[in-house]
């Protein structure tokens, strides 16, 4: 589908039985059919009614079961008719989902038919990559999980945003930085992409792991493990000037795969994007995650930030004030006169100018200037750019 929507997307197969460090991809599983059903055959659950209905991973099981024997296989939530989504993936056993009312229509029964039609059998493990190159090798690692069939916002609205901010990067004339779209299962899926990269890992700048990014919810940012690369200045930054930002949090090992990212002997900064976090989503893993919970402008809205991110990379520079000697004439250059005073934004992008020309010493990037100012970064290359044409700045590359 990413193909329709013009991402140049390669897949690979892991195949099963490979090992990638202290795991191995699994055999696929296939599931045609499942059910719980009464005496008279009628479906009480039905998995062509909703598949989140088996537990994913589940092996095959046909048999006549009483209430009580079936009641350790079933997974039922608090909701009246949302059931949950669970995977037993890594375990020899099978399961059911299914709501509050469907657990007690089961409790009306003696005898039920249970049937999985399922089986594994040797296969891979597929994911997606679309590249985008630039001007330098270091690569920015865009990362979603594609494993999670029919969750709306915990997966589809993930790959959209970063579906959205491919086509946004891949319409520049030019870019500083690559880019390396990566569509894969979690975990499993991160773990053998890693195991399967790793002489490329050095050229990765840093990962952003999109996920949760259609809901009404402002933005809630996780920080990269050291909590100080330059991609976390970059999101304290956003925080600060953008009232949409609810929240930023520290490094935990826990979450998605910035997990995997984090860990010690990979090391790579990740971040992690979400609207809703896990913890505040209601419908996290649950059939109520549809999409009903998830609009177009969110995604569109959540593509846009992340863009907005990702032009602080390309932007970011090292200006180097070429009149060094007290301050330069801005008067004669048309700068004093053009933004020199009064209220707005002339005004705000004068003092841009100042604190530009101050603190191009060679010592600060741009952003390090948006932070010391505490004016929004864009203000701040602009600044640059204006002072540039009147010969006041010349632009250096800014070190990673
Ligand atoms: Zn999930």
């Amino acid at each position: 589908m990413l193909r329709e929507f013009d991402l140049d997307v390669r897949t690979k197969e892991v195949p099963s039985g490979t090992t990638c460090f202290d795991w191995e991809i699994p055999q696929e599983w296939r599931i045609r059919d499942a059910y719980i059903a009464d005496e008279s055959g009628q479906r009480i659950v039905d998995y062509k009614m909703s598949n989140l209905h088996v537990c994913n991973g589940s092996v095959p099981v046909d048999s006549l079961m009483t209430f009580d024997e079936l009641m350790p296989f079933l997974h039922a939530s608090d909701h009246e008719l949302d059931h949950p989504y669970r995977t037993v993936f890594f375990r020899d056993t099978w399961g059911f989902c299914i709501s509050r009312q469907q657990l007690q229509a089961l409790q009306q029964h003696n005898r039920l038919r249970v049937r999985i039609d399922s089986e594994y059998s040797d296969g891979s493990l597929t994911y997606g990559e679309a590249m985008l190159p630039g001007d330098s090798q270091d690569t920015v690692l865009m990362w979603t999980h594609i494993c999670h069939p029919s969750l709306a916002n915990d997966n589809v609205s993930g790959i959209a945003t970063a579906a959205c901010v491919y086509h946004q990067l891949a319409e520049q004339k030019s870019r500083r930085l690559s880019y390396r779209f990566v569509f894969a299962p979690a975990t499993i899926g991160a773990i053998a992409w890693l195991s399967q990269n790793q002489n490329q890992l050095d050229a990765v700048y840093f990962a952003l792991v999109l996920t949760l990014l259609g809901d009404e919810s402002g933005f809630n940012f996780k920080l990269t493990r050291s909590g100080d690369h330059f991609i976390d200045r970059c999101l304290r930054l956003v925080e600060n000037h953008d009232k949409r930002v609810e929240g930023i949090a520290e490094f935990d090992p826990s979450g998605y795969d910035e997990r995997q990212f984090s860990s010690p002997g990979i090391d790579l900064p990740a971040a992690r994007i979400t609207r809703s976090t896990p913890e505040q989503f209601p419908e996290y893993h649950t059939s109520g995650d549809n999409r009903g919970v998830i609009s177009e402008n969110r995604i569109l809205e959540s593509a846009s930030l992340v863009y907005c991110l990702l032009k602080m990379a390309e932007d970011n520079c090292l200006p180097v004030n070429t009149s060094p000697y007290c301050e330069p004439r801005l008067g004669p250059r048309g700068l004093f006169h053009a933004y020199g005073s009064g209220p707005s934004a002339a005004a705000d992008l004068h003092t841009s100018i100042l604190w530009t020309l101050n603190l191009a010493d060679g010592a600060h990037d741009a952003l390090a200037i948006s932070e010391r100012s505490g004016l929004p970064f864009d203000r701040i290359v602009e600044a640059i750019d204006r002072l540039q044409q009147h010969g006041l700045i010349r632009k250096e590359r800014a070190p990673f």
